[in-house]
């Protein structure tokens, strides 16, 4: 059976150490990697200086079959990439005349005269080769040590990415490694330490399957993977799944879409149509559940009713509701929920009034009480109590993944109790 190659991925530059730039070229280095079956052993990040970057590159090389880096190939004083992969090939650095007639014809076919400082990024060492940039004037360079094919990219992800798509996969397609594969169960409304309780034999980290949980708010994605050979991967994941469906039950709504794109789904199944009545999330559910495209099919539109008055005025809560229960309670999210659903013209609605702090609260109502309602032209109305923990941001965020969960057991036709339920 072919060995799967391992990786090191190197993201290089101040920035990146600084907190200044996310580094998100690892991120989708890491994951078209794993498609392709590689083993990433490590990422690494290291500032603008040329002995940490030597040490960084001479180190990863010698632990990985790939190195990935990406930055400092820029024609300033700071990128330093070039340098230091010479210093790990013990070589020093000599003009590609080829590099630099295309680094030429980058700035004169746009009109502009190459600045003599760009010079420099047509400089490799010897033993390496340069990789053409068709997106920017900083050529990546590409090299073997030893066991380890090292692949030096541009930082920014618009250059980095088609480098990366034309060498590092090409390079790879020619490794006939088996590829990983990988499945997602997405959950909503059971907690990760709950989850990790009900699956931790099957969580094992010497199993032939690995499975790892990701929780977000409420949701946890479950990720099954494998490095067997694709015929019993399949039937290794399969199994997994099956196991793991029959110690979460119902809880797990998809192994294909996240919960607003499940929703969608059902939902234009069904030729029917969403809309939402915010208060203290103010359109957190309606930018949530348009994320995914197609997401017009199904989805109608909000009312934001911030106020008290609006809450009467578009989405027509009786004031005596409000006069005798407040805004923020169960009556006043049903209201909301219905009414709104009236006035939107919609089968479901949502609704959502809260405290989300950090003041507002009192005794009887303390920061983190949320009331949320759905409405729905097919069914009674299912309104809920919440007492959510954390800033005011995490509660916001928890009353709207808690909305979509709660849409989400109607359409699925599933009961059960939900996080922070009161
Ligand atoms: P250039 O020719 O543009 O200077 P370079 O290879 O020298 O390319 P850097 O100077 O290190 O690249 O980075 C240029 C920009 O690319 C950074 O300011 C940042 O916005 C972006 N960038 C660099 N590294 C990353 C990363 N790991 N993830 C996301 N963006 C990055
Ligand atoms: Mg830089």
């Amino acid at each position: 059976m072919p060995t799967h190659p391992t990786a090191a991925i190197l993201a290089i530059g101040d920035e990146l150490i600084l907190g200044q730039t996310l580094d998100t070229n690892t991120k989708s280095i890491a994951d078209a990697l794993t498609n392709h079956g590689v083993i990433i052993r490590e990422h690494a990040t290291v500032p603008d200086d040329l002995d940490q970057l030597t040490d960084a590159i001479t180190r990863l090389a010698k632990t990985s079959n790939l190195l990935i880096t990406t930055g400092g190939l820029g024609p300033t004083e700071d990128d330093l990439t070039r340098q230091a992969l010479a210093n790990t090939l013990n070589q020093s650095l000599i003009e590609d005349p080829k590099a630099l007639v295309q680094i030429r014809t980058w700035f004169t076919s746009r009109n502009r005269d190459m600045p003599e400082a760009n010079r420099v990024q047509a400089l490799r060492p010897p033993q390496a080769r340069m990789l053409t940039n068709d997106c920017g004037t900083a050529p990546g360079l590409a090299a073997t040590l030893q066991n380890c094919k090292i692949f030096c990219l541009p930082g920014p992800p618009a250059e980095m990415q088609p480098m990366f798509d034309r060498e590092v996969l090409l390079a790879l397609a020619t490794e006939d490694a088996p590829p990983v594969t990988t499945r997602i169960l997405y959950t909503a409304g059971l907690g990760e330490s709950y989850i990790a309780g009900k699956l931790a034999e099957l969580m094992h980290r010497e199993n032939p399957v690995l499975i790892g949980t990701t929780a977000s708010l409420g949701l946890v994605a479950i990720r099954i993977r494998t490095h067997l050979d694709a015929e019993s991967a399949r039937t290794q994941i399969d199994q997994a799944e099956q196991q793991i469906r029959t110690r979460l039950g119902p809880a797990i709504f998809s192994n294909k879409h996240n919960l607003q794109a499940h929703i969608i789904e059902r939902l234009t199944d069904r030729n029917q149509t969403l809309g939402t009545c915010e208060s203290c999330t103010a359109g957190l559910v309606a930018k949530l559940i348009t994320d995914p495209p197609g997401s017009s099919a199904a989805f109608n539109g909000s009312l934001i009713t911030y106020t008290n008055e609006l809450k009467q005025k578009l989405a027509r809560v009786p004031k005596t509701i409000i006069d005798q229960h407040g805004a923020v309670s169960g009556q006043c999210a049903k209201a909301m929920a219905e009414g709104a659903r009236e006035q939107l013209q919609t089968d479901h609605c949502l609704a959502i009034t809260g405290i989300a702090g950090p003041t507002g609260g009192s005794n009887n109502k303390p920061v983190g009480t949320v009331w949320i309602a759905r409405a729905s032209k097919d069914a009674a109305t299912d309104t809920r109590h919440f007492l959510f923990k954390g800033s005011r941001e995490i509660i916001r965020q928890w009353s709207a993944t808690t909305a979509l969960t709660l849409l989400r057991l109607h359409l699925d036709k599933v009961t059960m109790p939900l996080p922070c339920q009161q």
